[in-house]
């Protein structure tokens, strides 16, 4: 099946929008991307992404999430499998549910798919674990993009609350997101998880923004 659709349409490069192999990346792309692939601690939670947010993998992530291409969340996916096994499965910190940030009904509306959720479901069959919604968006976190990183972290606090019948308590949960960048949206996430009970909650994304010192 796999095969017949990508005769139908050739697999493009995801970065660059080139001919590419069926990893949908270009080896061009391949080779000036800026890997990631670091465990870092982000507002309190630990994660982890296989590229940094800038330059190319930027304009990438902003492509992709414009598409809605299941072909592409694989490839992506895949990339960020790497990074959960090498920082989490194999030092045995082994999630029983993988959730995703959500969308209020405002954001599901008007860009019609959530691309965290697209992720962590391809994620979820490339490493067995679960994926399910858990969580609910509760305010509106408007021009968040033009807010500093304190103004995001007041905004985005008490943001998000628990679907209601989700059942975390004592389980340790995985939360993917496409783009990490201050770690405000997965602390608020995952205080709104462990306030449920969760035992541990952990991180991954696609891209992160680097560490910048502040003094
Ligand atoms: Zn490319």
């Amino acid at each position: 099946m796999q095969t017949l659709l990508d005769l139908l349409f050739p697999p493009r490069c995801i970065f660059c929008g080139e001919a590419s192999d069926a990893s949908r990346i270009c080896g061009v792309c391949r080779s000036e991307l800026p890997w990631c692939g670091a465990l870092e601690i982000k507002n309190g939670v630990l994660v982890t992404a296989p590229l940094y947010y800038e330059g190319l993998a930027r304009n990438g992530v902003l492509r992709y999430k414009k598409q809605n291409v299941f072909q592409n969340d694989r490839a992506l996916a895949a990339l960020i499998a790497v990074c959960v096994r090498n920082h989490y499965l194999n030092k045995t910190v082994v999630p029983d549910l993988i959730s995703y940030v959500g969308q209020n009904a405002v954001q599901r509306y008007r860009h019609g798919f959530n691309q965290s959720r697209n992720l962590a479901l391809s994620l979820g069959k490339m490493l067995d674990i679960p994926v399910k919604p858990l969580l609910t968006k509760t305010l509106s976190l408007a021009k968040q993009s033009r807010s500093n990183a304190e103004q995001r972290r007041a905004n985005a606090s008490g943001a998000y609350s628990l679907k209601r019948g989700a059942d975390v308590a004592g389980k340790c949960i995985l939360l993917v997101d496409d783009v990490i960048t201050t770690g405000s949206t997965v602390g608020a996430c995952a205080e709104a998880l462990k306030r449920a009970g969760a035992d541990t909650v952990i991180a991954a994304g696609l891209a992160i923004t680097k560490l910048r010192r502040t003094f």
